[in-house]
């Protein structure tokens, strides 16, 4: 018998939506359940594996019914079995309850949530760090992680009251790069205490920035850049803990760009100047 077989043989099948454990997985949709069981959903088979290869634990493995039999599928059975591990197998009732949606992925894993502490982010030379000072917006959050991890920076510091980088709308616009990228998490007074000791340059985003941002050196130092809330921009205390405020150029009437728009901007004049890497597309 297979490896495979054996994690088969350990499937429990569910279809009923008043089942414990899909209760439970159902609720991680609500912050304050996700927080009382450390845990959140990611949906699609690649995403699940990513994750795996990662080195990200794996809790709850569902999968449809119409997955039986599928060699990847199996797969991630015996890996999430191995690592200690539930796996269900569920009617498309029941997997369209956990995600909330009418055509959901076949797999969903369930994963314990992991912060890098604050403490731990030493950044070396070459290295980029993103803060994001109260972001409110799951999609932003998300797309700034993607494009994080596109770009090759080394993660994102989240900064006072943010929206949750768990979310299933943050994980989802992440599209998978939730697993590849560091989040750490910080109160604006912690995050002003660390900063003292950042080896490199500071550098805010800010409508009334004094330096375009075109015009900056980055290479040869870490770089950490701090971008301002979606609705009220950087506080004046953040600001001033910024070696240089940088601004967009804008033509037009728009009085601001998109805060993931303006990370992604900055990010790759960053990259093109300071982050030499090899071009994976
Ligand atoms: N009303 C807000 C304000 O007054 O700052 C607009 C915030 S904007 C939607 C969100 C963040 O994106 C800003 O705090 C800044 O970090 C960045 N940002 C957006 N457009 C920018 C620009 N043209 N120049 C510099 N930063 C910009």
């Amino acid at each position: 018998m297979t490896g495979n077989q054996r994690a088969v043989g350990r499937v429990k099948e569910v279809t009923s939506l008043s089942n414990p454990l899909v209760k439970e997985i159902k609720a991680l949709a609500l912050k304050k359940f996700r927080d009382q069981q450390n845990a959140f959903m990611a949906e699609g088979l690649k995403l699940v594996i990513d994750a795996l290869d990662l080195g990200w634990q794996i809790r709850t493995l569902v999968f449809a019914k119409a997955g039986r039999g599928n060699t990847a599928v199996e797969k991630v059975a015996a890996r999430t079995v191995a690592a200690g591990g539930t796996v269900l197998e569920v009617s498309e009732k029941v997997l369209c309850a956990i995600t909330r949606r009418d055509n959901p992925q076949m797999v969903v894993g369930v994963f314990s949530q992991q912060y890098l502490p604050l403490k731990d982010v030493r950044p070396g030379e070459g290295d980029v760090w993103v803060a994001l000072d109260r972001v409110r917006d799951p999609g932003n959050l998300g797309t700034v992680i993607r494009t994080v991890d596109a770009v090759g920076a080394r993660g994102v510091i989240l900064v006072g009251d943010t929206t949750d980088p768990f979310s299933v709308e943050t994980v989802r616009a992440t599209m998978g790069s939730i697993f590849a990228v560091p989040v750490a998490k910080a109160s604006a007074e912690a995050f002003l205490v660390w900063r003292r000791n950042f080896p490199g340059l500071v550098v805010g985003t800010h409508l009334k920035g004094a330096v375009d941002y075109r015009t900056v050196d980055f290479a040869g130092r870490p770089v950490l850049l701090l971008m301002g809330n979606e609705q009220q921009g950087l506080p004046d205390e953040l600001a001033a803990s910024c070696d240089r405020l940088l601004r967009i150029p804008q033509a037009g009437r728009a009085d601001s760009l998109n805060l993931a728009v303006a990370t992604g901007v900055m990010l790759y004049e960053i990259r093109r100047k300071a982050l030499k890497l090899e071009d994976r597309t």
